[in-house]
């Protein structure tokens, strides 16, 4: 061990703190008390809610069908310190503190898991984004009959949102840049087979907004289109700004190894934040996936415990999605040349896609093909037969 390196995180009395409570810190937490970790962990959520699940935000949230989404998190039983309400401000990694806007906070070992926020657009007109639960709740007031909803982007989050929009019986148009729906994440010829799901919905591709003005979504043609509502869902982007400075290095996320570990020594980023060394590309990924942020918490934690031994975490990707009363799960990376199988029914409705590469299965889609996940998910990597 070299000057200024910490060793292995000591059990009894290492103090680890968290930052961020959304789903990978929950599950951090949890792990690391399994682990035996019995030191002090303190939790910085920005938050003013206890940790919570976001996917039903856009779905049984929106839709109304629930009202909140509680992860199981129980601080007192786990033994540990949430500060809700409080947001890192900066880090100095060389005396070991976390600046927040309630403090300072010394640790022994670090965890960001600080998720990411919605990319807005220009414009001083109101947009609408969905990733907290006051978000979804907010929004979901403002579904309602009639009302003119405009969602700039077809992927998830515009999918998803233009579902409730719709069945709320709102006047939904959506807004899209690429040529095709969800083209950013399935390629053209996926979203070219996911037109007809859009029925009820004016969808304009190929469109480009400019910015979003209090009288509606202003286009770059010149076109303004009226709105009482204006989703904004083009994607997310991590905030690293509390980060200058800290010597932490990053590109679009923070950059971290398939042990979750940062370019320092004794600090961990996990989730949405976190740009992951990953083999199956063989690059360093943004994977803003529930599946990611639940499952890295083990890993995450192993590398907490002990920082140079411990297993990487580098599963097949897999997210899932429900849109217009269908359920989307893709699993897998493809690459835009990847060759495209696809598979309908006796209707012409898509089924299934599969991506290959020299003849190896890099991606699958299903929709509506819940039981077929789990074999997808192991017939990833090898011959696309085996799906057979
Ligand atoms: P988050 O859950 O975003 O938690 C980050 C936490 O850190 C937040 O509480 C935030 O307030 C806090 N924080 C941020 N900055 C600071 C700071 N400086 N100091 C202190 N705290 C801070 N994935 C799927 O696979 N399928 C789906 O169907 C799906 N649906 C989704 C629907 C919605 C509406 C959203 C928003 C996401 C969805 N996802 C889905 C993605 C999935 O929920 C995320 O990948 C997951 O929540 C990431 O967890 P995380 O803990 O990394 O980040």
């Amino acid at each position: 061990m070299t000057a200024g390196e910490s060793p292995a995180l000591d059990l009894e009395r290492g103090h680890v703190v968290v930052v961020g409570g959304g789903l990978a810190a929950a599950r951090l937490v949890g792990v690391l008390r399994r682990k035996k970790h019995t030191g002090p962990i303190t939790v910085v959520s920005a938050e003013h809610r206890a940790p919570y699940d976001r996917p039903p935000l856009s779905k049984e949230v929106l839709s109304g069908a629930r009202d909140d989404a509680p992860l199981a998190f129980d601080a007192a039983k786990l033994g540990v310190d949430v500060r809700l309400g409080t947001r890192a401000t900066g880090l100095d990694t060389a005396t070991r503190t976390l600046h927040t806007d309630a403090g300072d906070l010394s640790y022994d070992a670090l965890a960001i898991a600080t998720g990411a926020t919605p990319v807005l657009l220009p414009g001083t007109g109101t947009q609408s984004t969905l990733r907290t639960l006051d978000d979804a709740l907010a929004l979901r007031e403002r579904l309602v009959p009639g009302a003119r909803v405009v969602v700039i982007g077809a992927s998830w989050i515009g999918g998803e949102v233009a579902t409730s929009a719709l069945a709320a019986g709102c006047l939904v148009t959506c807004v899209e840049y690429g040529d095709e729906p969800f083209a950013g994440a399935l390629g053209p010829d996926v979203g070219a087979s996911t037109r007809p799901w859009w029925e009820g919905v004016t969808l304009r591709t190929s469109t480009a907004v400019a910015s979003v003005e209090p009288d509606g979504v202003h286009l770059a043609g010149g076109e303004t289109l009226p709105a009482d509502v204006v989703v904004t869902g083009v994607g997310v982007r991590p905030d690293l700004g509390w980060l200058e400075g800290s010597g932490l290095a990053t590109d679009r996320g923070i950059l971290v190894d398939a042990r979750l570990r940062t370019n320092v020594r004794g600090v961990v980023a996990l989730g949405d934040v976190a740009q992951r060394w990953s083999r199956h590309t063989g690059s360093h990924r943004l994977v803003e996936h529930w599946d990611e942020a639940s499952m890295v918490a083990s890993a995450a934690a192993a590398t907490l415990l002990d920082w140079d031994e411990g297993p990487e975490h580098d599963p097949v990707p897999y997210f899932w999605s429900d849109v217009f009363g269908r359920k989307l799960q893709y699993v897998g990376a493809h690459r835009l040349d990847d060759a495209l199988v696809l598979d309908r029914d006796e209707r012409g409705a898509l089924r299934r896609a599969l991506w290959t590469r020299d003849g190896v299965l890099t991606a699958w889609l299903g929709v509506d093909a819940t039981k077929d996940v789990v074999k997808a998910r192991t017939a990833v990597g090898g011959p696309v037969e085996a799906l057979a």
